[in-house]
């Protein structure tokens, strides 16, 4: 398995996410959980596959220690890819009438997407994921993740505190709070969108 490499500069996100929480948080973090992952795959039959297979498999097979860090590696991969410079954060067109069948409006949606941060206790992940025609928050405790579940993950925030604590110590609220209005990438969270009718038909 790779560590690949974030999607912008280290300091694109400044001043909402540190160039220092960005080092530290993709360059020891994240490849600390792929180089975990490929210590415990060499030689084994998982080595071979992409990691989406390697969580399926894992999950079929309960091997806890491969599952959780290929999910900590694909969860990672999703977040740098769930945030992207200042500028780009208003949703528009499917995604956005989407948010308001779902939640009403989108001040509302982040309302109950701050919410579910704010209280989730411990380290884990908090989604938006499709769920058929509709849209829905979601938290994971620890490594878990809805990859490979019905649930098909549009966005995604890091709530461990190795995401925030260097900018914002103990204030998770703050961090949370510039999420949703400064870093999060629509396009990518559109792009996720898959249509329910032309799944059944394939
Ligand atoms: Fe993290």
């Amino acid at each position: 398995m790779i560590h690949p490499n974030l999607p912008y500069d280290y300091d694109a996100l400044e001043p909402y996410v540190s160039e220092r929480t960005m080092r530290l948080h993709h360059d020891k973090h994240h490849r600390g959980y792929v180089e975990k992952l490929n210590k415990l795959i060499e030689g084994t039959p998982y080595a071979e596959l992409p990691l989406e297979e390697v969580i399926s498999k894992a999950r079929g097979e309960a091997k806890i220690g491969i599952l959780n860090n290929a999910l900590q590696a694909w969860n990672h991969e999703f977040l740098w890819e769930s945030m992207a410079a200042s500028g780009e954060t208003s949703p528009d067109g499917r995604i956005k009438d989407m948010i308001e069948k779902s939640f009403g409006d989108v001040a509302t949606f982040k309302q109950q997407f701050r919410s579910a941060a704010a209280s989730f206790f411990g380290s884990g992940w908090v989604w938006l994921v499709q769920d058929g025609d509709d849209l829905r928050i979601l938290t994971t405790g620890n490594a878990d993740s809805p990859v490979g579940t019905d649930l098909t993950p549009l966005l995604v925030l890091d709530v461990w505190e190795h995401a925030y604590y260097l900018d914002y110590q103990n204030e998770r609220a703050r961090y949370i709070d510039a999420f949703l209005n400064k870093l999060i990438n629509w396009k990518f969270a559109a792009a996720n969108l898959y249509s329910p009718d032309v799944r059944k038909v394939a």
